[in-house]
């Protein structure tokens, strides 16, 4: 299967709820009217787009619309479509060309980490990148097993500690491994302890000073992983996160198993990060690097 057929595939919730919005909108309405306006801007809302970005795009769907003068349901898809796809557009390129680069994965529990390093680590392996993980969720024994067995599924190797060690030493393992054996990408994931927002403030800070020393020129990433399916509950997990840590970017998960897609939409605008994967399944390949055009078009079935 296609990237861009998992990408349909996996949107397809959403898509249903949202292109399915416009086409009731437009049904049997020659104009568009503020009625047809309206109901537009109420399934963006619906789908999680946020209020505030919801009025952005159809103020800038009205230009549109006046300007190229639409009248069909499949004229106001196409419209919105780009509307949407300039809205998302810019930062979403992810740079790993040192040698080591470097990914940190934060987030909370549960949001799909983890499993998106699994993916990101099958991905970059298959550009023909050597790739590392560390395991620096030590937390639980179960998160450490868990990696290991996405190591594995990703033909990746993997630096681990036991359970309870400190965080930030398996960090700094992981990256003297990367270097020594010539890892081209090193992927750490971490714990996700937002409760106890002190401690998590202070070990994702050790951690960020043992790479600043160890991989000072390095490319470098901190992606905060969100889960999709948690909506408005997703933005304010990155409104914590953009307090405590330097996000570079967003893994927004679980795309698939929701139909308020539009929650990218409210990241992107309301928190000015960047997107820069999405998860659109549970399988190896189900992780894919952001494109802004083809996720607007899959959305709204343009
Ligand atoms: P972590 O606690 O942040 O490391 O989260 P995990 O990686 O353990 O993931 C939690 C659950 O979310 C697991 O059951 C994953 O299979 C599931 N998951 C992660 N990403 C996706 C996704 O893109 N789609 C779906 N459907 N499930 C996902
Ligand atoms: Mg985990």
């Amino acid at each position: 299967m296609g990237l861009l057929h998992r990408l349909t595939k996996g949107l397809k919730k959403s898509r249903d709820s949202m292109g399915g919005a416009i086409d009731a909108a437009m049904e049997g309405s020659e104009e568009l009217t503020e009625e047809v306006y309206e109901s537009l801007e109420e399934a963006l809302i619906m789908g999680d787009t946020g209020m505030q970005t919801a009025e952005e795009i159809i103020g800038q769907l009205r230009e549109r619309a006046k300007k190229q003068k639409i009248k069909s349901a499949s004229g106001v898809k196409e419209a919105m479509c780009a509307v949407v796809a300039d809205l998302l557009s810019g930062g979403e390129e992810v740079d790993m060309i040192t040698m080591p680069a470097i990914i940190l994965v934060i987030g909370v529990n549960g949001v799909g980490k983890t499993t998106s390093i699994g993916k990101l680590a099958a991905l970059y392996k298959a550009e023909g990148k050597k790739v590392i993980l560390g395991a620096a969720d030590t937390f639980r024994a179960a998160a450490i097993e868990q990696l290991e067995i996405w190591a594995e599924r990703a033909g990746v190797e993997i630096v681990k500690h036991k359970e309870g060690a400190d965080p930030a030493a398996v960090v700094f393992d992981t990256i003297q491994a990367g270097k020594a054996r010539g890892a081209d990408l090193i992927i750490c994931d971490t714990a996700g302890r937002l409760h106890n927002k002190k401690n998590l403030m202070e070990e994702l800070g050790k951690i960020y000073r043992i790479v600043d020393r160890e991989l000072p020129y390095s490319d470098r990433e901190v992606l905060l992983a969100l889960d999709a399916t948690t909506g408005q509950n997703a933005v304010n997990q990155a409104k914590e996160f953009k307090q405590i840590a330097e996000v570079t970017g967003i893994i927004l998960t679980k795309l698939d198993g929701t139909a308020k897609g539009g929650v990218v939409l409210n990241i992107k605008n309301e928190l000015q990060i960047p997107v820069k994967f999405i998860g659109v399944g549970e399988q190896i390949d189900d992780l894919q690097p952001f494109n802004a055009r083809e996720f607007a078009d899959a959305l709204f079935g343009g």
